[in-house]
């Protein structure tokens, strides 16, 4: 068993594509907020520009497509293809298994290398009460769907307390289902997830983060199970301890959060206010003016994280003197598990 943290590298880019934020379903943890990104589709031809503005790094760079649902774009395959001809270094689209516009008879597995289905739950019941009727099912059979159709699939399972409670289940359903990566994912504090609250950002009670003793008993352990099936496993690390090193991945990595109103961010925890670090204008990427994202990278505090701390402190814990006992970690350092 193979177990890393993956670290943050200058030479590798990750763009994280909204072309709508349009979706059919109604997540309880959406953290599309239509206010801060906009609630416009793009055209093809913005898309194309857009693609090919990251494309002087494309050979490094991988594209994830995303939404709303990003299959509810009549045009997705149009920018899958070109974004194959550009030479990204991978192509995946993330979907919530709905597969609309017969998307998987107008691309192949050649131009895709993962479609990822996002699925909340063991059950029907849980994953349905988070993500609404019909979409277990739907995402189970659009699995099956891409699979017959030579696609490679993996799995986003965003753990919350509605759901940790069915994640000892998973091993014993993907085993059933032959993907090929399984992505963990904490709940972010924004979209739908967060309220405000005397002028402080909250959780909103119907959806909240776990704890860090039920993180760390079962995460890593699920982790591990599944990944004894020959299945990939990507989860967040969340916790350091004091001893370990904290790094921003804004500082060392070039990640980039795409949004059709033409915000792009560095930092997803940052996507709920307007603190985006670029703006798209005549397809080319300007900097945004202070303040912004970019003033807080570089902050440095014993909590870790400067944004955490600032939009979803209820995951600190403090000793009597007033110091944290842990650090929070990026939240885009991974621990990745595989055989
Ligand atoms: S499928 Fe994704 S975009 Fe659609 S409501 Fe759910 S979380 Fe939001
Ligand atoms: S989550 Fe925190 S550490 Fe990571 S990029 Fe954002 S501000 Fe930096």
């Amino acid at each position: 068993m193979q177990k890393q943290t993956v670290t943050f590298s200058k030479n590798s880019s990750n763009l994280f594509f909204h072309i709508l934020t349009k979706c059919n379903l109604s997540c309880k943890h959406c953290y599309i907020n239509k206010e801060q990104h906009g609630d416009n589709t793009l055209d093809i031809e913005t898309i194309k520009n857009w693609l090919t503005l990251f494309s002087n790094k494309s050979k490094q760079t991988n594209v994830i497509f995303l939404g709303g649902e990003p299959t509810l774009h009549p045009d997705l395959s149009l920018a899958v293809k070109h974004a194959k001809k550009i030479g990204f270094n991978s192509i995946t689209i993330d979907t919530n298994g709905y597969l609309f516009n017969n998307i998987l008879d107008k691309i192949t597995s050649d131009e895709v290398d993962f479609i990822s289905f996002s699925l909340d739950g063991a059950t029907k019941k849980t994953n349905d009460s988070i993500r609404g009727k019909g979409s277990y099912d739907q995402c189970l059979a659009g699995i099956k769907q891409a699979q017959a159709k030579g696609f490679s699939t993996s799995m986003i399972y965003t753990i919350s307390n509605e759901n940790i409670d069915e994640l000892s289940m998973m091993p014993d359903l993907v085993k059933t289902l032959n993907i090929e990566r399984f992505f963990i994912q904490v709940l972010g504090i924004r979209g739908k997830s967060s309220e405000i609250k005397n002028n402080k950002i909250s959780s909103n009670p119907s959806v909240s983060q776990v704890s860090k003793e039920k993180w760390l008993t079962l995460v890593p352990k699920i982790a591990e199970q599944i990944a004894l099936l020959g299945i990939i496993v990507t989860y967040p690390k969340v916790f350091l301890n004091n001893d370990e090193k904290f790094e921003c991945a804004a500082l060392f990595a070039n990640n980039y959060f795409v949004f059709p109103n033409r915000r792009v961010y560095q930092c997803p925890v940052c996507e709920d206010l307007p603190m985006h670090s670029f703006e798209i204008r005549n397809n080319l990427l300007v900097k945004t003016e202070k303040i912004n994202e970019k003033n807080i990278f570089s902050l440095s505090i014993p909590e870790g994280c400067v944004m955490n701390k600032l939009i979803q402190p209820d995951n600190l814990v403090y000793d009597k003197k007033g110091a944290p006992k842990y650090k929070i970690a990026c939240c885009l350092l991974k621990q990745e598990i595989s055989l």
